[in-house]
């Protein structure tokens, strides 16, 4: 049923997440939020005019837990199980809780988590209460940066016991075939069996990614970085699934200050400028229904491209920050997500 209504409703879903004040005294730029999704944004420069409404599936305010943002994003989850690819992708500023809302903080007794690991939890328990299919589930993670694709779960040697992470080596992605097939062929690949062991991955990734960004002398939010979880199903009359879910920590979406815009880092800037543009691209053809969708134009929407139209399902969560000082970012991305959001 769930299928059936979502299919009724289009296969883009938008939702946005305000996170909490970090400074309680300062001015916010939220004025309400209800409950139908809706949200109005106030100019803190010019507070008596008329606030800007924006309209999405779902608003989820800075009180709201993981818990609750995983309970409305579970169904779609669970639909990996039946053979869609889905993509769920976190858009926003740098600081506006991307990474608070996929990955959340691993290391504290799994308190918080976000989606990638509550969505793997789910997938497990799935599979082991489904008696007429057997699944068999495998996880890629792989950071895009400046146009490079890097496996962030290889494990290149060990020295001392200390990991290596070989962030030199870089990935093609290979055209692969409408469902299942596999886009990067050579990123290491990982049969994962509990909840532990993706755990265990995530924190590897984590690592990885951190220790990539020094390497690189860049911080973590100028990548795109991306975990796919492969669900492989086979049922008793031996008819198999194939299915990938992508779960999506974007680049920021933040414009670069001026002053901010030489050498590397106006190298940096365009190349997400360009991943970030082309993504829109894609999305808003996937919206308009054209023809033809431009995937070829960037390294994610290429890899990303089994998960973003056909059958597959979207769903991208604009997060803001409710600082007025950020107000402009929040207004570009609430935009941004309105126009994903509107068939
Ligand atoms: P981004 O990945 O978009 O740059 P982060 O997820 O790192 O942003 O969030 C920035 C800071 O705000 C982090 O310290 C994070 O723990 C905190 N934060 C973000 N969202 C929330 C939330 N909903 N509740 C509590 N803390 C949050
Ligand atoms: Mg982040």
């Amino acid at each position: 049923l769930y299928n059936i209504l979502q299919e009724l409703r289009g296969n883009i879903r938008v939702f946005c997440r305000i996170r909490p004040m970090f400074n309680e005294e300062a001015k916010c730029t939220i004025d309400y939020i209800g409950s139908d999704g809706s949200l109005m944004v106030i100019d803190p420069a010019k507070p008596q005019n008329a606030g800007k409404i924006f309209q999405f599936n779902k608003v989820f305010g800075p009180t709201a837990t993981q818990d609750e943002v995983y309970r409305d994003t579970q169904d779609l989850i669970r639909s990996v199980m039946d053979g869609y690819n889905v993509c769920i992708l976190a858009y926003g500023q740098t600081g506006s809780g991307k990474t608070h809302t996929m990955c959340g903080p691993l290391n504290r007794s799994n308190k918080d988590t976000g989606i990638n690991y509550m969505a793997l939890n789910d997938v497990f328990q799935i599979s082991s209460i489904r008696k007429d299919v057997t699944y068999e589930i495998c996880v890629q993670m792989v950071v895009i940066y400046n146009e490079q694709v890097h496996d962030l779960l290889q494990i290149f040697g060990s020295l001392t016991g200390l990991l290596i992470f070989n962030y030199k080596s870089t990935l093609e992605i290979r055209s692969c075939s409408s469902n299942g097939g596999l886009s990067l062929p050579d990123a290491s690949m990982h049969l994962v069996q509990s909840s532990a062991d993706v755990l265990d991955l995530m924190k590897l990734g984590e690592k990885n990614r951190a220790f990539f960004s020094t390497a690189m002398n860049h911080r973590s939010s100028r990548s795109h970085s991306v975990l796919t979880v492969h669900v492989h199903g086979k049922d008793i009359l031996d008819s198999t699934t194939c299915s990938c879910l992508h779960l999506v920590d974007l680049a920021g979406s933040e414009r670069m200050d001026k002053s901010e815009t030489t050498g590397d880092r106006l190298n940096e800037a365009q190349h997400i400028n360009k991943s970030l543009s082309c993504l829109e691209d894609v999305i808003t053809a996937l919206a308009q229904k054209n023809p033809h969708i431009p995937y070829g134009t960037s390294k994610l929407t290429q890899l990303l491209q089994n998960s973003l139209g056909g059958n597959a399902k979207m769903l991208m969560f604009a997060h803001v920050s409710p600082e007025a000082d950020s107000y402009r970012e929040t207004i570009n991305t609430l935009k941004f997500a309105q126009r994903a959001s509107t068939v």
